[in-house]
């Protein structure tokens, strides 16, 4: 598909882009008109990948892959290449996270989400908020020393591992302040503002890999050069842009699409029971009617 900036081109043989559904959930209507967005990108002589974000494992259910999968199949949606399951990369992930942590770029933090919250409502001023809309972290365990940190990991307290933002933005910065930029196909060149976020985590210990750096190791991994999602993700991007930076990974192209509402203008969501495909698959709907239905309400 073409884009308003001459300069952002689709490369000769087309885009690669990818449908990266998570399988927390029976897919609904905005979820085909995500893939559709992302197949209309890769045409004509692109690609377009299927990737299973099933990294978060309390939340991720094999059942809802399996009916992701068949409903895909059942809506005539196919891909060349096998799906990239997340769950199955983990050793690509810690290797990042060890290249982060050979930089200093990472610290333990083992507050709880109580401790969080608790610091959030004593601090003199409104608890700050990133723009993702999680609550911004103090920086509590940036300061510990490292004899601290290594005598509560010995007596085995959980933590988490988070990005120490200032260092890793001085070090994507370089001598010359050079601040980064994501190039969005409707929209050109814009800036970046990943410090918004503070110190992000990167893993834990019930999930060993955010969703920020497996999204960003995966793209670059399948070599995406157009990453297709929804808005609601669009402020993630600066992040992603500092993790491409640190890690020297390449710079993919983006663009948005806007998220499909309800008649009442409320966004579908799995867990507000947005109507499914199975439903409507059960209901006796042919699958180029749902297909129909999808591009009719195409973002
Ligand atoms: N897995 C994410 C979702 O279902 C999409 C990931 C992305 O596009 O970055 O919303």
């Amino acid at each position: 598909m073409a884009s308003v900036f001459p300069f952002l081109t689709a490369p000769a043989g087309g885009w690669i882009t990818r449908f990266a559904p998570s399988p927390t959930g029976l897919l609904h209507l905005g979820h085909v008109a995500a893939a559709l967005f992302a197949r209309e990108h890769a045409e004509p002589g692109g690609r377009l990948l299927l990737r299973i974000e099933d990294i978060d494992t309390q939340r991720c259910q094999e059942r809802f892959i399996a009916a992701t999968l068949e409903d895909l199949g059942w809506l005539g949606l196919r891909w060349r290449d096998a799906p990239r399951r997340q769950s199955q990369r983990m050793d690509q992930y810690r290797a990042t996270l060890d290249t982060l942590q050979e930089r200093d770029l990472l610290y333990p933090c083992f507050c709880t989400r109580t401790d969080i919250a608790r610091e959030a409502q004593s601090s003199a001023s409104a608890p700050h908020t990133a723009p993702d809309g999680g609550l911004l972290y103090a920086g509590t365990c940036r300061n510990l020393s490292a004899t601290e940190r290594a005598a509560r990991i010995g007596a085995g307290q959980p933590y988490a591992l988070r990005l120490d933002m200032r260092r890793s933005c001085a070090l994507a910065y370089g001598a010359e302040r050079r601040r980064l930029t994501f190039r969005d196909l409707k929209r050109g060149v814009c800036a970046c503002e990943p410090e918004a976020f503070g110190d992000i985590i990167l893993a834990r210990r019930d999930t060993p890999a955010s969703y920020h750096l497996c999204v960003t190791h995966d793209d670059a991994a399948q070599g995406v050069t157009l990453v297709t999602r929804g808005e609601d993700l669009r402020s993630a991007t600066d992040v992603h842009r500092l993790l491409q930076t640190l890690m020297g990974w390449p710079e993919p192209v983006y663009a948005f699409h806007p998220l499909l509402c309800d008649q009442n203008g409320k966004r579908l969501a799995k867990r507000d029971g947005a109507l499914s495909i199975r439903a409507m698959r059960e209901s006796g709907m042919a699958p180029e009617a749902v297909m129909e239905m999808a591009r009719r309400a195409k973002p």
